[in-house]
Parts: C-alpha cells; sequence; structure tokens
C-alpha cells in the first residue's frame, strides 16, 4: 500500500466509524501526501463523506459551516449585533443530511459531503422511522437537518455487537455509509429537522420552524431569546441538562430569527454573519511558560507574546500564544516558569486558559520603555503604544505589511529580507514604501543568501505588484479605517481620487456599510497623515489608475476546475453580481467556484471554509439579482 493509498484507507476507517489512527497522525500522513500529490483523490476528497458507492449528487441549497465561539462574552458579542432577537436550539452531534420533498413526497437524501456535492443516502434515510417520507401538505420542499443515534440505542448495540463503538456519532456515520439499506433499518438512528428552504418562506425562523413542525418533521426545542438574561439562562439549561438528554449535543445554535436581518447581516468569506455555534468545550492541553516577548507592531502597538514548551494541541504544535496587554497577564497571574493550560478558541488561536502551578517567578511586568526604540511607551485602552513614528519596529512593520501576501504581494519580497535590506543599507535607504520601488536590489547580490536569481526574483515581484489596482494599493498603506473592504468600498463609490481626498465625515456616511465612527476614521486617515501623502506620489510613480470598475458589492471570486462553458462567460456572471475574479485563493476570498476535476484550490478553500459555489449556484444567484 502506498502513502495514498494508506490515507484513503484512514478516511475509509474513519467515516465508517472506527478510526484507526489518531488525528494527529492522520494530519500528519495528510500534509505529507498532499504536499507531494496536491490533485490526488485522498486530498481533494478531504473534509467530505463521500466514497464511490453512492451517487454524487450537486447541492440546490446553501451547505454552509457556522463560526464556532467557546466562550459566552463571544456569544454576548455576536447577541448585542442581533436586532430582532435570536433562536437557540442544542447542536446535534450528528451527521448532516438534506432532504428534498417533491409535492410533499420524499424524493433525495443528499449527505453534506464537501459543502458542494454529497452522496445520495436516499434509500437508507428513508428506513429511519422519524423521517417523514409523505408530509401533510403537497409542498415542494428542502429541509436540512442532523441524523444522529440516540444514546439509548448506542448502549443496545453495543451490548449485542462484537465491534463496540466509542460513541454515537462515529456509529452514525459508519451506518449512513452501509450500501444495504435493509442493513440500516435495524439501528433506530432518528433526526432533528432545523432548517426549510421553500417558497414563500415565512419572514422569521420561529415561524419556519412552526411550519416545519406541521409538515410533520421532528423539530428539537428552540427558544426565542431576546435578552442577555434568557441567553444565559438558555446556556445554563443546557449545560445541566446535556448529559441527560438521549443525544449527544457539542454546543448551541443561535440564529438571527428575522429574515430580513439575516439577508441584511449577509455572510463573511467563511460563514453567515446571523448564526453562531457555541461549542461546550475547546481541546485543552497542559504546557509550561518559557519566556514572554515583547513585540512591536506596525502601528506601534507593543503585544506581550508567550512562548511556551512546544505543545501538540487538536493536531497541531503550539509554540507562540498572544497575551494581549497587562491587564490580560494579570488576570491570569502569568509568570515565567508556570505550569498553563492552554486550549483553542474558534479551532484556530490557541489561548492560555490558567496558571495551573507557579512556578516561583513573580508576575511579569511589561516594560516602560519602547523594546525596538527606547521611547517612553505610552497606555492607551488597554494597550500600550510606543507613538515614535520613526521607531525602526514600526517602520519595518509598515514595509512587511505593504509587501505582504494579502496587500500588494510582491513576490520575493517577504519578512526577512525587507529585514536584512533595513538593517543593512539603513533607514534612510529603505524607510518607506517608495524606498520599495526605488531601492537598487543589485546592491544585495553577492551578500550572504542573495545571488542574482534572488534579487531577479524580487525585481520581477515588484513590477508585476505594480499593476495591482486602486483599491489595493490604498489598502496596503495601512491607514487606519481603511482595509481591504473599505477600500474597495470608497473606490466604488466616489469618482476619483480628488473625489475621495475632498470627501467630508457625512459623505463617507452615504456608503452602505460605512458608519459614522469609521467615517471619522477614514476621514483623520486622509486629512492628518503624511501616509495619504505617500499614498498619492505612489499612485503617480506606479501609474495606478483610479479603477471604478473594481466593485465591491459582489465580494471576490476565485474559479477553478472544468466548466461547460467558457470561463470568460464565467467571469462576466461574476461582474454581473459586482463581485472581482481573483487567481488564487486566500483568506479574503470570499466564494470559490469550482468545476470538474478541481484540485488544491478546492481543498484549500475546504480548510479556509470558503463558501464553495458550482456553476449552477452561481446562475441561482445571479437570476436572483435580476429578478
Ligand atoms: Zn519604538
Amino acid at each position: 500500500m502506498n502513502k495514498e493509498e494508506l490515507l484513503i484507507s484512514y478516511q475509509r476507517a474513519y467515516y465508517f466509524g472506527t478510526p484507526v489512527v489518531t488525528d494527529l497522525e492522520y494530519d500528519r500522513l495528510y500534509n505529507e501526501v498532499e504536499a507531494s500529490n496536491p490533485n490526488c483523490v485522498a486530498v481533494t476528497k478531504v473534509g467530505g463523506d463521500s466514497t464511490n458507492s453512492f451517487e454524487k449528487v450537486e447541492h440546490t441549497v446553501p451547505m454552509l459551516s457556522l463560526d464556532k465561539v467557546y466562550t459566552t462574552e463571544e456569544l454576548l458579542k455576536f447577541h448585542t449585533k442581533i436586532k430582532y432577537g435570536v433562536i437557540g436550539e442544542p447542536k446535534i452531534d450528528g451527521i448532516s443530511i438534506i432532504i428534498y420533498y417533491k409535492e410533499g413526497i420524499l424524493y433525495k437524501a443528499v449527505t453534506r459531503g464537501n459543502g458542494l456535492t454529497g452522496d445520495d443516502v436516499t434509500n437508507n434515510v428513508l428506513t429511519i422511522e422519524d423521517v417523514p417520507k409523505i408530509l401533510s401538505r403537497p409542498i415542494d420542499i428542502a429541509v436540512r437537518g442532523e441524523i444522529y443515534l440516540p444514546k439509548s440505542e448506542l448502549t443496545r448495540i453495543n451490548k449485542i455487537s462484537e465491534v463496540k463503538y466509542a460513541n454515537c456519532r462515529n456509529l452514525t456515520a459508519g451506518v449512513m455509509r452501509h450500501k444495504h439499506a435493509s442493513k440500516v433499518k435495524g439501528i433506530g438512528l432518528s433526526i432533528f429537522v432545523y432548517e426549510g428552504y421553500y417558497k414563500d418562506n415565512p419572514g422569521t425562523h420561529e415561524e419556519t420552524l412552526f411550519e416545519l413542525t406541521k409538515l410533520n418533521f421532528k423539530v428539537n426545542y428552540f427558544q426565542c431569546i431576546h435578552s442577555e438574561t434568557s441567553l444565559s439562562a438558555f446556556i445554563n439549561k443546557f449545560t445541566q441538562i446535556r448529559d441527560s438528554l438521549d443525544y449527544d449535543i457539542d454546543g448551541l445554535v443561535f440564529k438571527a430569527n428575522n429574515i430580513n436581518e439575516r439577508d441584511t447581516l449577509g455572510f463573511t468569506s467563511h460563514h453567515p454573519k446571523w448564526a453562531l455555534a457555541y461549542k461546550f468545550e475547546a481541546p485543552q492541553a497542559v504546557s509550561v511558560l518559557e519566556s514572554i516577548d515583547v513585540q512591536v507592531g506596525r502601528t506601534g502597538r507593543i503585544t506581550p507574546v508567550a512562548r511556551i514548551k512546544p505543545t501538540e494541541l487538536a493536531g497541531s504544535v503550539i509554540s507562540n500564544i498572544t497575551l494581549h496587554n497587562q491587564d490580560y497577564i494579570n488576570m491570569l497571574g502569568l509568570a515565567i516558569g508556570d505550569t498553563i493550560s492552554i486550549s483553542k478558541h474558534g479551532d484556530v488561536i490557541p489561548a492560555i486558559d490558567e496558571v495551573l502551578e507557579n512556578g516561583g517567578n513573580t508576575t511579569f511586568v511589561m516594560p516602560t520603555i519602547c523594546p525596538s526604540c527606547g521611547m517612553k511607551t505610552v497606555k492607551i485602552g488597554a494597550h500600550l503604544f510606543c507613538t515614535n513614528k520613526e521607531c525602526d519596529a514600526q517602520v519595518v512593520g509598515n514595509l512587511m505589511f505593504f509587501a505582504g501576501k494579502n496587500q500588494m504581494d510582491i513576490d520575493g519580497l517577504g519578512e526577512s529580507t525587507i529585514q536584512f535590506i533595513y538593517d543593512t543599507f539603513g533607514n534612510n535607504a529603505y524607510g518607506t514604501v517608495f524606498d520599495i520601488y526605488d531601492f537598487d536590489y543589485n546592491k544585495l547580490i553577492h551578500r550572504t543568501g542573495f545571488g542574482g536569481r534572488k534579487v531577479r526574483n524580487i525585481q520581477q515581484g515588484l513590477i508585476k505588484s505594480s499593476v495591482q489596482p486602486f483599491s489595493k494599493l490604498l489598502a496596503s498603506m495601512g491607514l487606519e479605517g481603511l482595509g481591504h473592504k473599505n477600500s474597495k468600498l470608497i473606490t466604488n463609490h466616489f469618482n476619483g481620487v480628488e473625489e475621495i481626498q475632498n470627501a467630508t465625515r457625512e459623505d463617507f456616511m452615504q456608503i452602505d456599510g460605512i458608519g459614522r465612527l469609521t467615517a471619522k476614521t477614514i476621514c483623520d486617515s486622509i486629512k492628518y497623515n503624511t501616509t495619504w501623502e505617500h499614498f498619492l506620489i505612489l499612485l503617480r510613480t506606479l501609474d495606478t489608475n483610479y479603477d471604478k470598475s473594481i466593485k465591491s458589492t459582489g465580494g471576490s471570486f476565485c474559479i477553478t476546475g472544468t466548466f461547460e462553458i467558457k470561463r470568460k462567460e464565467i467571469e462576466e456572471r461574476v461582474d454581473k453580481l459586482g463581485g472581482i475574479v481573483v487567481s488564487s485563493v486566500s483568506k479574503t476570498t470570499d466564494y470559490l467556484i469550482c468545476g470538474k476535476n478541481s484540485g488544491s484550490k478546492q481543498a484549500k478553500a475546504e480548510k479556509l471554509g470558503i463558501p464553495i459555489l458550482s456553476l449552477k449556484e452561481l446562475d441561482n444567484i445571479v437570476t436572483q439579482q435580476e429578478t
């Protein structure tokens, strides 16, 4: 068995509910196979539950995943953004499914799969007693729900079967993979339905759920929540009764109740902004705090970073954790040498939860002078700042930001190269963003680590970057209030750079998506900042045109795979939506349009949680916009 086959066998074992290796081992092999062959089946199919024994079906309703939080504070922050109340419901730990009914009769059931296509498991779903086969009225509807195995059923099955199953979810996944529906019949799977897509959807999620109940669907307990008090009560209630429920829940889901409000809130590049999963616990590990480094960012903000004994946590090795500020350190009572517990919040950012054992030192105190330039630091809000604009760390930080992947994306000019040039040739030769384009990079030839090829690579990278659009150049300046989104918004709104420059706060507030505070920040950034002057000079130097065609409303779309129509036609459709086409998938990409034989881009989009659209889905959106 070669490595790819081995990986596929691990994947199968997992989806049949009997994982044979730890997640860490699996990830290691996965990364290895991905590096050597990014287009192989084992890699491009990751995250999905498809095997070849079931017919692939393209989803026609959204199968997005939810943003996750682990603390009540994060949840409350979400709750305050929702005006018209949320619906809270338990998050069932099962297998996500979508079931289609035509004129009230079940005709297809499809697993979530990779979010784009899933497996037709209709015959298996038909054996589940709690899934209605005929609805109370002849309606065309698609419903989303979770198929699960009751805990009591798991106990019963484990008593009579030779193989003991670890948990309900694993067994559910395994059972749903059975080729023969007859084998599914004897197992007491059940379902909770939580979303319905049909014509004339009512105005609230609550009404949809009542309608689903009336149609004969099994809908779980839910509650309308309008205050922080009832939100906390809801969490407490489920934390307490969780173990006594006959089904596994791994958290709670909160969704905006008002459908119009959902439309207004829309989506980020990863998930709907109107819904959130509150997970009961984050993965945890124990480590030791070895030291605390103090870093100065491009804005002058001074951030303490914990260097911890490298520790495995949820599949990756953690050695650095941000500590935010002095208040945070005090709250934890952190001292070098402490044994600490760490966890991953939201699956991405590791955090220190608490000190388990004190190492004998006193709590760490932030320095009163900037570790980069030696100037006295200033406390603004909870954070410490170096206000010296000539501070080396800030100057270099701004250069790095400008050249970075998400900004001008200058190939060959990575952080270490920028730091090297700055350190070697000094602030005068390499201190502003113009210097990036002015500097004679041939001076680098024969310096340690630099040859002709590397220098040519930088020079080509500069040429390539110089054609970046206006809004990208603007966002790369690092002006406060002018990130990618706002830069695109204002580019789309005004007619030229002079109009932007002369715009008042009120003018900026006219733009949908820019509020009063942001409008003031943008005004200040433009009117009282030498960086804006730098921007104007760069515009002329690089000969960048004010390009109003870069619209912001539709977001950025990457296209991959083969299609039955010409690529140009797809690009035209994106254009109709007011979107822009980008060549690679990154954190800032909003959608991936996927055709046949898509490879690493799809895997990357899945990894980053970027919504994946089929051509059909894209067309649906275009039609919706036109009507
Ligand atoms: Zn400084």
